[in-house]
């Protein structure tokens, strides 16, 4: 690529003027008050988000890892519990429900969407269930409507982990809205992103809604009164401005996402008609946020290597599916136990897709991965 600039994977520095400002009077606004813990700037980030997803409830939590956490505690998952969930995901969904004294169980995913396949959901519903747990991965829905289906008759709870999905919609209801509970992450590379860690959990079930709050604060809002034991889970007031003053340019930023995602889809039109990369798409009824743009290309580490080699990012999300984690070796599954999430995890690459990427980067990167497929 000659002279030109690398183009990372991801460039958390480029804020523009307008929106530095704006954080900057949130930040300042705090220590305006003293309050850094709890207080009017997390009630307020909390009744943006509620709006915004379109439900009751939103509580701010320490992290998207915390909010699955505290969302399965207030299930009252615990141990001889299963939790249902994608093998080919982010370490937190299962990690989660193993730290409860719960055990996972994976179900292999549908590979257009990389998402848990209802159709085969149903054989993994034991007598133990506690809840289910789709992951909308890459911004893209899980199929709720099939989620539903196994779940609604068995009064089996659905706790959607939404943490790369904010402003997904399916059906035209957005994710968050359609499960029993919904986590969210605003670890800052996720589409709304905090300046540290922080996420949330959104239900419209007010009593599981008071549940969560105790748990978030030690399992009492009285204090020194505990009905149950819960943690610390709070969010940072500081973190609930800061997303409160980037959340109403959430829409505009997940727009531009989708719009790199055309044209990544027209500039890739070629290779793909060819046979050489597989696009992602967008199942009926789903309107994804592309948290990553990610294609599936045979002999990955081979191509990610020429890419780099033109200075452009990518990565693997994930490598290694969670069924074959070390940690969960115990629970008694193998190499061919979840082909689908086994082919993922060989063929998936994400390309450069974040608000601030310019069209040139956008052209850029199509042409470096052309070239990279020869
Ligand atoms: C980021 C993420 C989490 C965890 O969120 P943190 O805020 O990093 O704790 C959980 N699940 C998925 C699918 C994620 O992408």
């Amino acid at each position: 690529m000659g002279d030109l600039p690398a183009i990372p994977l991801l460039d958390l520095t480029r804020y523009d003027d307008a929106l530095k400002a704006d954080v900057a009077r949130a930040v300042a606004s705090v220590f305006e008050t003293g309050r850094f813990v709890m207080g009017a700037s997390v009630e307020r980030f909390e009744e943006a988000l509620a709006a915004a997803i379109g439900v009751r409830h939103a509580i701010g939590v320490s992290s998207g890892t915390d909010a699955l956490l505290v969302a399965l505690m207030a299930l009252d998952v615990g141990p001889g519990d299963e939790v249902i969930t994608s093998p080919f995901t982010f370490f937190a969904s299962a990690g989660v429900v193993a730290r409860l004294h719960a055990r996972p169980v994976f179900v292999d995913i549908d590979p257009a969407s990389f998402n848990i396949d209802p159709a085969r959901l149903e054989d993994a519903v034991t007598s133990r269930t506690r809840a289910i747990q789709p992951v909308h991965l890459y911004g893209h829905p899980a199929d709720m409507d099939g989620v539903a289906a196994v779940a609604a008759p068995r009064g089996i709870p659905v706790l959607e982990d939404a943490c790369q999905a904010i402003g997904a919609a399916w059906k035209g209801r957005p994710l968050g809205a359609l499960g029993t509970l919904a986590a969210f992450s605003f670890y800052p590379t996720k589409n709304l992103g905090a300046a540290g860690d922080a996420g949330a959990v959104t239900t419209d079930d007010a009593a599981l809604a008071e549940r969560i709050r105790e748990l978030r604060i030690h399992g009492g809002v009285r204090q020194y009164h505990h009905e149950r034991v819960g943690g610390n889970f709070r969010i940072d007031a500081l973190q609930a401005a800061v997303l409160h003053a980037k959340l109403p340019r959430l829409a505009a930023w997940n727009e531009r996402r989708r719009a790199i995602a055309r044209r990544y889809g027209e500039l890739l039109e070629k290779p793909a008609g060819e046979g050489r990369l597989v696009l992602p798409g967008e199942a009926p009824g789903a309107r994804r946020v592309f948290h990553q743009y990610v294609v599936r290309v045979p002999d990955r580490d081979r191509v990610k290597e020429r890419l780099a080699a033109d200075g452009v990012g990518s990565a693997v999300f994930y490598p290694l599916p969670l069924h074959l984690q070390e940690c969960f070796a115990d629970l008694g599954y193998r190499e061919g136990s979840f082909p689908e999430a086994e082919k993922a995890a060989r063929e998936v690459l994400a390309l450069p897709i974040f608000p601030e990427l310019s069209d040139g980067e956008v052209e850029r990167v199509a042409a470096a991965l052309t070239r990279a497929l020869r």
